[in-house]
């Protein structure tokens, strides 16, 4: 149980450190982590260590290695530069229970025309802050680090420790900074809780969908159209081949969840499904083509398991080269992430439920998301992961005038302080 006096505390200096929130907020979005590439990772990752040093800890700064990234993931994703990834650790008086914090620093790409201002030069207007990021995720990056130090600044006692961790490449969907630090055994199984940001204020996420991807070649035999007989078309089987993938997909997309879905997502059960999102093939107009690449996203509920999900897709893909030996189909998994489920009882589903209600006058019903996160790493260590963060519906993330409201950027600080307490 948190003491209601220091609960009081944080609050205060939460609210009178508003301005600061605001502006650390401002200044993650005006440092363009667009990926792929990622190349102002760097920058990113400087911002945040100096803001971590405030907290008298010395920051760690990991670089997932070049080889690293060349072996985990496609070339074709385009990811280039330096990735570091920034986390630190601060201590309680006493041993205690270990929370991780987890955040990602990347973004999506954000096409300016359209957008009313520059969408990394970041507006404060009407209560709200207007940025690629601002919402997803950077306004919640700066809520864990307010939350931290609102806890280091009023000098409340707790026990255990905290770590923040600023990740990298959460929005490529593969071999993430979560991914990373988990190899390097930075995020092991020891810790107790784990807290990420990465969602909206509307409801509690105990649950994400996993996503594959994967990448089916069909290749034929070129010809002059003039001759096409004597070419193979490899789009035109192709096209069978997306047809019995859509079987598959009618099949997939009855399936449900136990998992309750959050009511934005027009589903009352987390609901999985299976698209063909990429096509491509053909050169020129005139030549019969060789090759045509189907892009497979595969989303599929906790219930489902990774190789179960791939062996299916594979299966049609076997069959359908058995049937049409003058192809040959080659598969490939490209992406992925595990679904995430933490049990809706969990004392930590509880607490966080308990405290938002409070600050927030209303429920935020644990349920599932609809959206893939690379923290399910996290929960695959056997560690309990709940996700609460500043976007809401009209937030327009990865969409134009994506913004955040100052106002739940507040909300969430607090909710983060008083979970601590009470965690602690
Ligand atoms: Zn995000």
């Amino acid at each position: 149980m948190a003491n209601p006096s220091a609960v009081r505390q944080v609050d205060r200096w939460i609210e009178a450190h508003k301005k600061d929130l605001v502006d650390l907020t401002c200044r993650l979005v005006n440092i363009d982590t667009t990926v792929p590439p990622g190349l102002n990772y760097p920058k990113i990752s400087q911002l945040l260590t100096a803001e971590l040093k405030d907290l008298g800890v010395r920051p760690s700064v990991s670089y997932i290695p070049e080889t690293m990234i060349r072996h985990r993931v496609s070339p074709e994703v385009g990811l280039k530069g330096p990735r570091p990834n920034t986390y630190a650790t601060i201590r309680g008086e006493r041993e205690g229970p270990e929370i991780l914090l987890n955040g990602h620093v990347d973004v999506v790409p954000a096409d300016p025309s359209g957008w009313t201002h520059d969408p990394f030069k970041s507006v404060v207007k009407n209560g709200k802050i207007y940025g690629r990021g601002s919402a997803d995720m950077k306004g919640s990056d700066a809520c864990q680090i307010y939350s931290l130090k609102s806890l280091v600044e009023t000098g409340v006692k707790f026990n255990g420790s905290l770590t923040p961790t600023f990740t990298t490449d959460e929005e490529v969907g593969g071999y993430s900074g979560v991914n990373y630090l988990i190899d390097k055994h930075v995020i092991t199984k020891d810790v107790d809780y784990c807290l990420s940001t990465d969602s909206g204020i509307e409801a509690l996420h105990i649950a994400s969908l996993g996503d594959a991807e994967y990448l089916i070649t069909v290749k034929g035999r070129a010809a002059h159209s003039g001759r096409g007989w004597t070419g193979v078309n490899a789009i035109e089987y192709g096209a069978s081949l997306i047809e019995e993938l859509k079987k598959l997909g009618v099949q997939v997309g009855r399936r449900r969840s136990k998992i309750d879905a959050e009511p934005i997502y027009g589903t009352k059960k987390m609901r999985p499904g299976l698209y063909v999102n990429t096509a491509k093939g053909g050169l020129k107009g005139n030549i019969i083509p060789d090759t045509f690449e189907i892009l497979v996203d595969r989303r599929f509920i906790p219930e489902e398991k990774d190789m179960q999900v791939q062996r299916e897709v594979e299966r049609v893909v076997r069959d359908f080269a058995a049937k049409h030996r003058e192809v040959k189909v080659a598969f490939k998994p490209v992406l992925g992430y595990d679904p995430m489920l933490t049990r809706p009882d969990h004392p930590l589903v509880r607490t966080v439920r308990k405290v938002a209600r409070k600050v927030l006058g209303r429920d935020v019903p644990p349920c599932g998301s609809q959206g893939s996160t690379d923290v399910s790493a996290v929960t695959a260590l056997g560690v309990p992961v709940v996700v609460l963060g500043t976007t809401r519906l009209d937030s327009n993330i990865h969409g134009i005038d994506e913004h955040v409201r100052i106002a739940d950027l507040v909300s969430i600080t607090k909710i983060l302080a008083h979970t601590y307490l009470e965690l602690l």
